[in-house]
């Protein structure tokens, strides 16, 4: 590929790889913009189903959110959103409860009629029953923070599917807080300003963002073919593994990973998927032990401005299961803890000595767990102070 002629390379066309390239290209810059996957958007990707008109989230559920005008106000020029407001029972015993903790969640566990007050005190007097006050790992601390009941059917299994490991085992780090509401909201985004799902799908949000005639796109493109061709004066923006691109000579940063399982069901037979895909969620949680993912997602449910998606009979039914990360594989959520952000931070300084050009970006870049918004958020703070 011919490097020569560009102001800057993005290696990453997500929200952050795609958001930096927006806005340089916008100020006359040219930019060659690489992924190696064959798609645009990064872990946010959805395309549509031609057939059924159902938008697929190809790495899970994502639902925009954020507390932030200049984001949605960057983000809204390049797509409208539907009212979707995400909300995700949780599944215990085959009875489905509102999450996180509300006041309905505590009277339909206890089989109880509360009152706020009432309530209050009660999950105050529970948690106090344990006599936990020094608590040394995440089992201790949310016994502490809500009483041995709500901790052990909705917290403990879902936490110790998600970490693959014992409660006891965990941080109580971790666990700095269990929301509980003593109301009936059962927003799951409660503090979100906007919130909603772009109506024709992420793809087609990065597509537009990336139309641009200083923009150059190559997809299956991986950066490890192309950067011994890269002159030292052009900057690149990398949104991947530090780790990966310095050829694990420190050791693996550790992630968590998710595998995903997906089917068609017919909504009109009798399979267990189709009738729980006829409640009409587009998030279930499976808070029990003997279930062995945490998360079915129902996608369709998601298009609330398209009333003929919902309403014929197919689905496209995926259960979401928590996963051991390996060198190569997809990364997911960071573990970060006190030791591999001492590891993150020598990565940093090595990269820093071998590619003075290269500048880390994105979730991946930065080693940490940001949601849509934060990593445009982040894009946009960086490139008030890109002098390229
Ligand atoms: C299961 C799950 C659910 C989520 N749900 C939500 C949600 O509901 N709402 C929300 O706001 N956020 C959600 N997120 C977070 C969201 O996915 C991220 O905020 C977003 O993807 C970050 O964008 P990014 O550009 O930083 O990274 P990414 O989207 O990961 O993009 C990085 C890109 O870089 C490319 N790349 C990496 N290395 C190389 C290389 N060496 N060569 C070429 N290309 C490379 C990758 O292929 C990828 O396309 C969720 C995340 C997960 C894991």
């Amino acid at each position: 590929m011919n490097i020569e002629g560009y102001d800057l390379i993005v290696v990453g066309a997500g929200f952050y790889g795609a958001t930096v390239a927006e806005r340089m290209a916008k100020k006359g810059k040219k930019v060659l913009v690489i992924d190696r996957r064959e798609h645009v958007a990064g872990n946010a990707y959805s395309y549509r189903d031609e057939k059924t008109g159902i938008d697929i989230h190809k790495y899970g559920s994502h639902i925009f959110h954020t507390e932030d005008d200049e984001v949605w106000e960057y983000i809204t020029q390049f797509t409208d959103f539907n009212d979707y407001v995400h909300t995700v029972p949780t599944r215990h015993d085959g009875k489905l409860y509102p999450m996180p903790i509300n006041l309905d969640t505590i009277n339909l566990l206890y089989g109880t009629n509360m009152d706020a007050e009432e309530a209050e005190k009660f999950v105050a007097e529970e948690a106090k029953k344990a006599g936990i006050t020094n608590p040394k790992n995440f089992e201790e601390k949310g016994i502490s923070l809500v009483g041995e009941k709500l901790y052990t059917t909705f917290i403990k299994n879902y936490s110790e599917k998600q970490w693959s490991t014992s409660a006891t085992n965990l941080s109580a780090d971790i666990l700095s807080r269990i929301p509980v509401r003593y109301s009936h909201d059962d927003r799951y985004f409660m503090t979100a300003k906007h919130q909603g799902i772009p109506v024709n799908g992420y793809g087609a949000i990065v597509d537009k963002m990336l139309d641009n005639e200083n923009i150059t796109l190559r997809l299956s493109t991986a950066f490890s073919t192309i950067i011994d061709e890269i002159p030292e004066n052009i900057p690149v923006v990398y949104c991947g593994q530090v780790d990966e691109l310095l050829d694990y000579e420190l050791g693996v940063l550790p992630y968590r990973s998710l595998k995903f399982e997906a089917e068609w069901v017919d909504e009109n037979s009798d399979d267990a998927s189709a009738k729980d895909s006829k409640l009409g969620h587009a998030v279930i949680n499976e808070a029990d032990a003997d279930v062995a993912y945490t998360r079915t997602h129902f996608y369709k449910y998601y298009q609330i401005h398209e009333p003929e998606v919902l309403k014929q009979p197919k689905s496209y039914v995926v259960r979401e299961y928590p996963a051991d990360f390996v060198r190569g594989g997809e990364a997911y959520y960071p573990i970060n803890n006190e030791q591999n952000e001492e590891l993150y931070a020598k990565y940093v300084e090595l990269l820093h000595e071998r590619y003075p050009n290269i500048m880390l970006g994105g979730r991946l870049g930065a080693y940490r767990y940001w949601d849509m918004d934060k990593a445009i958020k982040n894009a946009l703070d960086f490139v008030k102070t890109l002098e390229v």
